[in-house]
């Protein structure tokens, strides 16, 4: 079992009553609050039941407990849960200041939530584009500060981080979602995150990658199911609407589906996601780019504004349909 000490709290006194116990103990430095694993076969000995620096007792039932007991609130200005689908698009790639600012005014507009664009870019050629980096984040905030909209923006290495102090919500991508020391490094920004799932994780390590995010300081995590790799190629990757239920019988979270990666093809980008909302999804993130053919990444798969205009009324009219979040009672 590992105990969650409160912020400040030191573990000492209670790695001593531990030691005067004979139980193994280690304390661990997670950011800015220490945790202590605890090897007591199952069972929180009596005496550390006064220490008031134990915020949270993690114990070893489930493999993803902060996942699993998550209760907390999504702070993101102009949405309500549970009330519509939350709304993130934008382009794959911020390829020019012009680009974004026309971009996020039309999207704004038809009644987006949060802005996307790439910055430093994941891809699988070392010779494609590979994003406009500091330039693209400072596109984004000028967006922001012209539109009001939120901005959530990839981060792909650690050592970036010192570049995205402004940014709401920071997108885990599917590369990384098992990059388990960048998810720590992340967990202690204390920001927000959409956590991309990795085509090849199951449903299991997805959450356990939210575990490390939540252990670490993060206060809410967007699952983002966005294809996962099957036996079929004709699309880009085979999106699983049957995790959405499935994670929310394991979690609080919100999960949301991205279907443009999934899809790889504009065609099917609408079917995918009313497919996701159908299933329950709260949310979709949509590639969308005022020219998709001209864009240096995934040219096949975003929409133009208008063709996003039409599946935001469509997909908003089934969510109305389907009367809300579902709320599903948590299991272990
Ligand atoms: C993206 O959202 O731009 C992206 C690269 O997605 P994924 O990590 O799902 O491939
Ligand atoms: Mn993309």
């Amino acid at each position: 079992m590992w105990l969650l000490l409160r912020a400040q709290a030191s573990p000492e006194g209670i790695l001593e009553t531990l030691r005067d116990l004979s139980v193994q103990a280690r304390a661990h430095r997670l950011g800015t609050r220490w945790a202590i694993e605890v090897h007591a076969n199952g069972h929180l000995p009596e005496a550390l039941l006064r220490y008031a620096e134990i915020e949270k007792v993690l114990s070893d039932e489930t493999p993803y407990p902060l996942v699993r007991g998550w209760e907390g609130n999504i702070n993101l200005k102009g949405w309500e849960r549970g009330q519509s689908l939350l709304w993130i698009a934008g382009p794959c790639s911020a390829e020019s200041k012009a680009q974004v600012l026309r971009l996020a005014g039309e999207l704004k507009a038809i009644g987006i939530h949060v802005l996307r664009g790439g910055a430093f870019k994941a891809r699988t050629s070392p010779y494609s584009f590979q994003g406009h980096g500091e330039a693209a984040i400072d596109w984004l905030l000028e967006a922001r500060a012209l539109t009001g909209l939120p901005l959530c923006v990839e981060v792909v290495s650690e050592r970036h981080l010192g570049l995205y102090a402004d940014i709401d919500i920071l997108q885990v991508g599917a590369r990384n979602m098992d990059d388990y020391w960048l998810l720590k490094e992340i967990g202690t920004t204390r920001r927000p995150v959409l956590l991309k799932r990795n085509p090849q994780a199951t449903i299991e390590e997805w959450l356990l990658a939210a575990e490390y995010l939540l252990l670490h300081g993060t206060p809410w995590v967007l699952l983002t199911e966005r294809g996962i790799r099957t036996f079929d190629r004709t699309l880009r990757y085979t999106l699983d609407v049957g995790a959405i239920p499935v994670v929310q019988t394991r979690t609080r979270l919100p999960v949301i589906a991205d279907p443009s990666h999934a899809a790889g093809n504009w065609r099917y980008v609408e079917a995918l996601a009313l497919g996701a909302v159908g299933a329950g999804s709260e949310g979709l993130i949509v590639e969308v780019h005022p020219e998709p053919l001209q864009a240096r990444s995934d040219p096949a798969q975003q929409l133009t504004p208008e063709q996003f205009a039409r599946l935001y009324e469509r997909a908003n009219a089934l969510y109305s349909a389907r009367s809300g979040h579902f709320s599903q009672p948590v299991q272990p």
